[in-house]
């Protein structure tokens, strides 16, 4: 399958998930995570139609950003350090993984200099696993009201990364608990204004986190392939012959 098959494929699955949960499809964007891709293969992404591209690391993202940031809009979705703020806050135009005060106030402090609002994500830890970035849900509250003030930080939204199942299914009260507490932020109206979105739902488990009120999915391996070329999958970009192949040969 060739890069527009499976993208196909994933609107059609997309698709599906949504008419088993009375959605419309129009509410939901794909962002296409380049991280283990190339630059030619995420201006393909692009010229298929898809405009919103994540990465992860700026040193990964660099090539990638410099030739084709105009095209589409920006993603930071990995987590960031205080002293990376200064590389990613003006050309991202969201950021997913806002996490503590102090990334909070760096972020406002660059954008306020550059004259430019920033999407946010406020990550949430809702499975409470140790490897996991995010805020623990109970501190979500607070933090919103902390930041609430920041005139160049606007909450898109909340985003958390469920844990890789084998089954799916398992993943469902992750993305229910994250649902209910934008419901409650916004209950709350800490923010003063609607939060809608919701950046859940990942190559794994995407269909799961639709039927739960996904509006951003992060999509890698399920368009891309795996960089270690596994599940039979080889990396889309990588020319036969290359390094990918002799690791997916065990050379
Ligand atoms: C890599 C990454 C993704 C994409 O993962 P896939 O399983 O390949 O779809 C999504 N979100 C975050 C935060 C990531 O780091």
């Amino acid at each position: 399958m060739d890069l527009q098959d499976r993208l196909t494929a994933v609107r059609h699955r997309i698709q599906e998930a949504c008419r088993h949960s009375g959605r419309s499809p129009e509410e939901l964007r794909i962002i296409a995570i380049t991280k283990y891709t190339t630059l030619e293969v995420t201006e393909m992404i692009l010229q298929l139609g898809v405009s919103h591209i994540g990465e992860s690391r700026w040193q990964d993202a660099r090539d990638k950003w410099q030739a084709l940031h105009a095209t589409g809009a920006w993603h930071f979705i990995g987590h960031l350090q205080t002293n990376k703020v200064k590389d990613v806050v003006g050309k991202f135009a969201y950021i997913h993984s806002l996490d503590r005060l102090s990334l909070a106030e760096e972020i406002e402090r660059k954008a306020a200099a550059l004259q430019t609002a920033v999407h946010c994500f406020i990550q949430v830890n809702v499975s409470g696993e140790q490897t996991k970035q995010g805020l623990p849900p109970e501190s979500l509250f607070t933090f919103a009201e902390q930041i609430a003030g920041m005139e160049h930080i606007r909450i898109a939204g909340l985003m958390t990364m469920a844990p890789h199942e084998a089954d799916p299914e398992a993943t469902r009260p992750v993305f229910r608990r994250l649902r209910e507490l934008r419901d409650d932020l916004n209950a709350l109206n800490i923010l003063k204004y609607e939060v809608g979105g919701l950046s859940m739902g990942m190559s794994n488990d995407f269909e799961v986190a639709v039927e739960e009120g996904a509006t951003w999915l992060r999509l890698g391996s399920v368009l891309f392939g795996r960089p270690e070329g596994n599940k039979g999958i080889r990396p889309v970009g990588v020319t036969s012959g290359g390094a990918a192949d002799a690791v997916s040969r065990g050379l």
